[in-house]
């Protein structure tokens, strides 16, 4: 494929900054790709990895005559990084993010960027429970959303090019308005995230009751469900005290929901239990159909090593 931005810096050097490099590299989308994260010790895996041709101590460094600046750090760090790098900027240059919440980095973000410098947000769907640099693989985002929220009035040319970057990664690309995607992202990933740790929570509870059972007799329920539990805690810290109040409208249904099945069950209202699983395994059936999961068993995870485990659907 063609190289697509001559010189690429990526702030934040982890699973999705990892991935990205893979995928550029392995595709020839990228001149140059230099890198910057805040730890000696993620900038000199990088460099051993070989997944960037420079690292560099400072953000403000590493963007230095860049095209395309990524900023794959957690949400609460994009408008620190942001500050720093604005005087550093090339003319014409883009800067995106990958955050999981969209609203919440424009607005921490945009008010930095510098005339003449494009800032197009967005959101690869796509993502393991696994993070830091050796955690990437350059099939990450393959056949995965990536979800792009441009401002009113972006500069058409500069969104098609970093369309075709994502397309080039083997992405499927949709725009939408920022607030949208904080919603939808509240439903599909968001919610999940938190009734999944909250799971693990109350099994640890009970596992001073039953010793160690809970571990021992962890049935496809419970495994599959809480994979996503052991997802990085500085991340999701940050996206539900960014996306508030999107997963708290989305919560406030499922407590609805939640306390129904419960009053059906109290009642042994079976006709109640089946009509709602049917429903329920029906949606299931079509997600898996629209090609975002797989049926297989164990979701197909069995056979796959630990970092090329990818189910995106679930760690966005
Ligand atoms: P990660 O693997 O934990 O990597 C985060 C990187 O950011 C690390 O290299 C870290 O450096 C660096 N960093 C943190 N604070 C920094 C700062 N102040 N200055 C410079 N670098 C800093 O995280 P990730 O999973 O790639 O997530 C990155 C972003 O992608 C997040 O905004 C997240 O919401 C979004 N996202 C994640 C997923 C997912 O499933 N993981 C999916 C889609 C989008 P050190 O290693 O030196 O600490």
């Amino acid at each position: 494929m063609a190289v697509i931005y001559e010189k690429v810096a990526l702030i934040g050097l982890g699973l999705i900054a990892s991935s990205m490099a893979h995928a550029m590299r392995q595709r020839g989308l990228a001149g140059t790709i230099v890198g910057h994260a805040k730890s000696a010790g993620t900038r000199d895996a990088a460099m051993e990895l070989g997944f960037c041709d420079a690292v560099f101590d400072t953000a403000a460094q590493a963007v230095d005559g860049a095209d395309l600046v990524v900023l794959a750090v957690p949400i609460g760090a994009m408008g620190s990084i942001a500050i720093e790098i604005a005087p550093h900027l090339k003319a014409g240059a883009t800067v995106t993010d990958v955050g999981s919440v969209k609203q919440a980095v424009i607005d921490a973000v945009a008010p930095h960027i510098p005339q003449g410098v494009h800032f197009i947000p967005g959101h690869p769907l796509a993502g393991t429970e696994h993070s830091g640099p050796r955690s990437g693989f350059a099939t990450l985002f393959e056949n995965r959303w990536w979800l792009l929220t441009p401002p009113e009035g972006s500069d058409p040319d500069a969104v098609t090019h970093l369309r075709n970057l994502c397309e080039g990664m083997g992405a499927n690309v949709e725009e939408m308005d920022a607030p949208h995607h904080d919603l939808v992202l509240a439903v599909t990933s968001h919610t999940p995230h938190l009734i999944a740790y909250t799971m693990v929570g109350v099994a640890d509870d009970l596992r001073r009751v039953t010793d160690s059972e809970v571990i021992k007799y962890s049935a496809a329920g419970f495994r599959d469900f809480t994979r996503i539990a052991a997802s990085d805690p500085t991340m999701w810290r940050d996206v539900f005290l960014t996306n508030k109040d999107a997963t708290l409208e989305i919560l406030g249904r499922f407590t609805e929901e939640l306390f129904a099945l419960q009053r059906a069950i109290r009642k042994g209202d079976g006709a109640h239990l089946h009509a709602y699983f049917t429903r329920t395994r029906a949606i299931r059936r079509s997600i898996i159909q629209a090609g975002q999961d797989t049926d297989a068993p164990d979701f197909g995870r069995g056979g796959q090593p630990a970092q090329a485990k990818s189910e995106p659907e679930a760690n966005a």
